[in-house]
């Protein structure tokens, strides 16, 4: 059976109440495929305010696009409206939507024909376009005139690349051909659109081939930022996650975490992601890590940076149980974790807080790292006063 217990109930209220409701996109897609789904999305011909009166419980999701969150036994689920929409000429979200009460016209605004199926709850697969026989052929094409779907919404071009990736899935051939021909119109898309296709991108199985698959269409030359040395960024895919994507395109594109950073308005756990790869990545072209190094990184991104050196340099990686033993070695691995706090200096010396208190706490940090004194409480004192102190 299809869906969670609450997503079957919304369904069934739905149809109780006499309107039509069906699941839809890309979980009818991912169920058909014997994968599991990530979000279930539910098209219906009730309007957004019909859907809030069958329900109790609801949140609304920007209802002139037509989406309603309803809440069922404490699970969210969207529900949207059957509609169709214009054309999308901020590139953000369509100039206006209308409402129709026919499936098959919502299925029709769809982007691809995998993408384009609709699931009743008894059981039944509504597929105008011939989805199932692209699954079964693992193919990506377009709902209609390829060239005009792309004009009516660009990010549709990232998507099929997207979704190359994801499935490992080829481009029909003229839906392939009208990316070719109207890549460029992808600059005018917001970034934040693009980046979140290129997240998913990452995390895809078959994003070689996606990449291969920027660099034949051209779309590459037109994306805010991408690696000239193509050979060295194919031989990063695929990625770990997305996190390790950005970096890999950082590294094999020879840019600054902070160009990255700006040209696809990364977040700032992100930044920091980048920022760190680029740093431990510069030392491991000189030299191996110190304890240092492994207490101020985080192992996934010593993982990204070993797959780098592996990949891209001809030095020696270093595997993860290293990596993983030498962090679990270190006798703290935060500040946090340090037997004193600044009070208690403050306490021992008689002294107020100032610089000296911050170097202090360094001090005694890379003492117990080193495993000049142990980490508690009198021995730190005893070294603290006998050893640091005297040399002041
Ligand atoms: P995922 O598994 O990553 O969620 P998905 O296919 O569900 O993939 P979503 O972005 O969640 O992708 O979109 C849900 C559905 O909405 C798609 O399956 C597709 O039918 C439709 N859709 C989404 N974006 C577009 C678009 N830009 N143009 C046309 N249809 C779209
Ligand atoms: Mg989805």
């Amino acid at each position: 059976m299809f869906g969670t217990r609450q997503s079957r109930t919304v369904i069934t209220r739905l149809n109780e109440a006499g309107y039509e409701a069906v699941f839809v996109g890309g979980a009818v897609r991912d169920y058909l495929l014997g994968k599991e789904p990530t979000d279930i999305d539910i098209a219906t011909s009730a309007t957004p305010a019909q859907v809030k009166s069958v329900f109790s419980n609801t949140i609304d999701l920007g209802t002139e696009h037509g989406t309603v969150l309803v809440i069922e036994s404490g699970e969210p689920i969207e529900v949207t409206t059957y509609r169709t929409e214009g054309t999308y000429s901020d590139n953000r979200r369509p100039d206006e939507v209308h409402f129709v009460t026919s499936l098959e016209e919502d299925l029709k605004r769809r982007d691809f024909t995998i993408n384009a199926l609709a699931l009743r709850i008894g059981g039944e697969v509504v597929d105008p376009f011939r989805g199932r026989e692209d699954l079964s052929k693992k193919t990506i094409r377009a709902v209609g005139n390829p060239s005009e779907r792309f004009s009516e919404d660009a990010l549709r071009m990232i998507r099929a690349v997207r979704f190359v990736s994801v499935l490992g899935f080829e481009l029909e051939s003229s839906t392939k051909a009208s990316i070719t021909a109207l890549g460029s119109s992808i600059k005018t898309l917001s970034v934040e659109r693009v980046k979140q296709e290129f997240d998913k991108l990452f995390n895809g199985l078959f994003a070689h081939e996606a990449l291969e698959l920027l660099e034949d269409t051209k779309l590459s030359e037109a994306l805010p930022l991408y690696p000239t040395q193509q050979d060295s960024w194919l031989q990063c895919a695929p990625f770990q996650n997305s996190l390790d994507g950005w970096a890999s395109l950082m590294i094999a594109g020879d840019f600054d975490a902070s160009e990255v950073v700006k040209a696809y308005k990364l977040s700032n756990k992100e930044r920091l992601f980048l920022q760190s790869v680029q740093k431990f990545y510069s030392i491991r072209l000189i030299r191996s890590y110190t304890i240092m190094d492994y207490y101020g990184a985080e192992c996934s991104t010593l993982m990204s940076v070993e797959k780098l050196i592996a990949t891209l340099t001809t030095r020696l990686p270093i595997d993860e149980n290293t990596i993983r033993n030498a962090m679990d070695l270190l006798p703290i691995h935060t500040k946090q974790e340090l037997a004193v706090k600044g009070e208690q200096l403050m306490e021992w010396t008689g002294r107020s807080g100032g610089r000296w208190l911050g170097e202090a706490i360094q001090a005694i940090e890379h003492a117990v790292l080193y495993q000049v004194t142990p980490n508690d409480h009198n021995s730190i004192k005893e070294w603290f006063l006998h050893e640091y102190e005297c040399k002041e």
